[in-house]
């Protein structure tokens, strides 16, 4: 409808060089406050889109702790907990891991999963300190020896190809050898992780890989938790499901507060002095009984030999079954693999990594 220029008294009023000049200021200062022109009018906030990130990297963020060897922690002082935040500062591994520095982990439309690995870990951090737990934030390097009341090790999935559209949910796994306490401590926030973020549990469960992760490595690195530290690592979801993706990018808060909740729950079960709960379970460090012992694929006669030992070997047990050993090649290619009882004896040596150099050529 044309309106009648009395009922606009005021824009006769405005010379057209005017109204001209006052439109382009009002342009530039658009322009330069940076808000999109096509944005400019109002319109209701967009609900939040799964396959948009919507968070930044802390970037002004350090960790709590330097890589320094940590002192026995006190029974009547608070409890320790140290959060991990996957791959951050991955580029800062010491040389005896010099091989990680280039694996930061999952992505996703340009986000690495540190950026939202030290998203979780800083609000997982804020609950508990607000429960009186002292937190270490810790990034990639993990201290000399560290010992606390708990380790978690905070990481989100990726997928690529056609799985992306299929695989999510959580997983959480223990070090290989777990004491009780990385058991209870497991058993806790799967539980308190499942109720407060409602997501699904990952039907593939976790991997070797995850209960051999390097920073429990106690038998292979310095750079690794004592093997008294009650520990898990947790999947939180994968980056890479849109589902998966509303939380872990639009609620990380809600990610937090499951992990929160668990490991207070365990905390309340925890008994400090008993030490006995946190002594990891298993052999000291093995060797071949024979020369030519076959290392297998599976627990299983007929499974592939992956390669034969030497009898000058040292075998890192990693988990048993009944008449079969898992076992670390304990240095070199770090072979993982499985030997029958009758093959393997014990050489009372502790788990330790090795003395003599762990680059191999
Ligand atoms: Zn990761």
């Amino acid at each position: 409808m044309r309106r009648s220029p009395q009922r606009h008294p005021v824009r006769r009023r405005w010379p057209g060089w005017w109204r001209l000049l006052a439109l382009t200021c009002l342009l530039a200062s658009l322009i330069f406050c940076g808000v999109p022109i096509a944005q400019a009018p109002l319109v209701p906030p967009a609900p939040l889109d799964a396959a948009t990130p919507t968070v930044a990297p802390l970037l002004t963020v350090r960790p709590t702790l330097e890589a320094a060897p940590t002192a026995t922690p006190d029974p009547a002082a608070p409890r320790r907990v140290g959060l991990q935040a996957g791959h951050w500062r991955s580029e800062e591994h010491p040389d005896e891991q010099a091989s990680l520095r280039r694996f930061s982990g999952a992505y996703y439309r340009g986000y690495d999963e540190w950026e939202l690995n030290i998203i979780i870990a800083r609000e997982t951090m804020e609950r508990l300190a607000d429960a009186g737990v002292v937190v270490d934030l810790l990034p990639a390097t993990v201290p000399p020896g560290y010992l606390a009341d708990a380790f978690v090790s905070i990481h989100v999935d990726g997928a690529t190809g056609a799985q992306a559209a299929t695989r999510r949910g959580w997983k959480l796994a223990t070090p290989f050898r777990a004491s009780a306490a990385s058991d209870a401590l497991a058993e806790a926030i799967s539980a308190a992780y499942a109720q407060v973020t409602g997501l699904p549990e990952d039907p593939l469960g976790p991997s070797y890989d995850m209960r051999a992760y390097y920073a429990f490595a106690y038998y292979r690195y310095q750079h690794s938790i004592a093997p008294e530290t009650p520990a898990v690592i947790l999947e939180a979801g994968f980056m890479t499901h849109p589902e998966d993706r509303e939380l872990l990018f639009g609620r990380p808060d809600l990610i937090a507060e499951g992990i929160a909740q668990g490991v207070l729950r365990y905390l309340a079960a925890y008994d400090p002095t008993d030490a006995a709960v946190r002594a990891p379970v298993g052999r000291t460090l093995l060797r071949p009984a024979r020369d030519g012992a076959p290392l297998h694929a599976r627990p299983d006669e007929q499974s592939a030999v992956e390669r034969t030992l030497a009898r000058d070997e040292r075998l890192a047990p990693m988990a048993e079954t009944s008449g079969w050993v898992l076992v670390f090649t304990h240095g070199g290619n770090w072979d993982l693999g499985w030997v029958r009882t009758e093959d393997i004896e014990e050489t009372g040596e502790a788990l330790a990594p090795p003395v003599a150099s762990v680059h191999a050529p």
